[in-house]
């Protein structure tokens, strides 16, 4: 069982974590991080690193090995890189779903559907049907299905990835507006340097074989984000100073193969 975090403890943490799976990947090997509340944290590395699987251990999702994990039981959105939405069924019946699984009294129910999607901007659109919706209203229904638990702490899979990039970035805005006003905790897995330091107050970069974390990078900015930030030289500079991060972590580039030496 995870332990329950007191109200000022910290929102997440993992404590020397690790985790290697049946076919012998090291997915995550001593891995600690220590999340506050209300910090938005990016985690950034190549694919493998074992991103997704730092934020399935946070979701309960999946368990360590070893180490020691804090996280709220409940109080906890997942939202996945698909938004994984019902097709038959309406915006406000995909996002009362996870009321329904909880038997929360069916009175409450619409009202706080209704709260959940005014908050993505869906409110004009609960009677649609998914496939009447573009990308970007999909990922809303899904973040909007996420927040109708009203939870504390909040783990994105890379969930704008699918997303053109006006669109992409017209949902950072809105995720930065909603976190910072709601004062959730955010861990948010992207492949995008440029997201990653838009969103966060903290990057954290990860490198693969084992899963690792290689740099943990304060973010200062004021929050909530704003668009002309992306212009800003020394947000430019933040983004670099990533980068090179992840260069880093990612070790030189291959040499390129001698056939000489390689065949003979
Ligand atoms: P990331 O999200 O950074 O791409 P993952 O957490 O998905 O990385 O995966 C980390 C490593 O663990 C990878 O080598 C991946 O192939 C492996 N892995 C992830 N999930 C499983 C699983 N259920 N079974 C076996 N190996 C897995």
């Amino acid at each position: 069982m995870p332990d329950a975090p007191s109200a000022d403890a910290p929102a997440v943490v993992f404590d020397r974590v690790s985790k290697t799976f049946a076919n012998g990947r090291r997915a995550l090997a001593d891995v600690s991080l220590t999340v506050a509340p209300g910090e938005f944290v990016s985690l950034i590395g190549p694919s493998g690193c074992g991103k997704s699987t730092l934020l399935r251990i946070a979701a309960g999702l999946e368990t360590a090995d070893t180490g020691r994990v804090l996280r709220p039981e409940r109080d906890i959105g997942f939202v996945f890189q698909d938004p994984t939405l019902m097709p038959w069924a309406t915006v406000a019946d995909n996002v009362a779903l996870p009321l329904r699984f909880a038997r929360t009294p069916e009175r409450d129910i619409a009202p706080r559907v209704a709260e959940a999607l005014a908050r993505v901007g869906l409110a004009e659109v609960a009677s649609a049907v998914p496939r009447e919706l573009s990308g970007g209203m999909r990922m809303r229904t899904s973040i909007a299905r996420a927040l109708v638990t009203r939870p504390r702490v909040l783990l994105l899979d890379e969930p704008f990835a699918a997303l053109d990039e006006i669109g992409r970035f017209a949902l950072d805005l809105d995720l930065s507006r909603l976190a910072a006003r709601e004062g959730w905790t955010v861990i948010f897995v992207t492949h995008s340097v440029y997201e990653a330091v838009f969103l966060a107050s903290r990057v954290v970069v990860m490198a693969a074989n084992p899963g690792r974390i290689v740099a943990d990078e304060a973010i200062a900015f004021d929050r909530p984000r704003d668009e002309p930030l992306r212009d800003r030289a020394d947000y430019t500079a933040a983004c670099a100073a990533i980068s090179a991060r992840l260069r880093a972590a990612a070790g030189p580039p291959e040499a390129p193969v001698d056939r000489d030496v390689a065949t003979g």
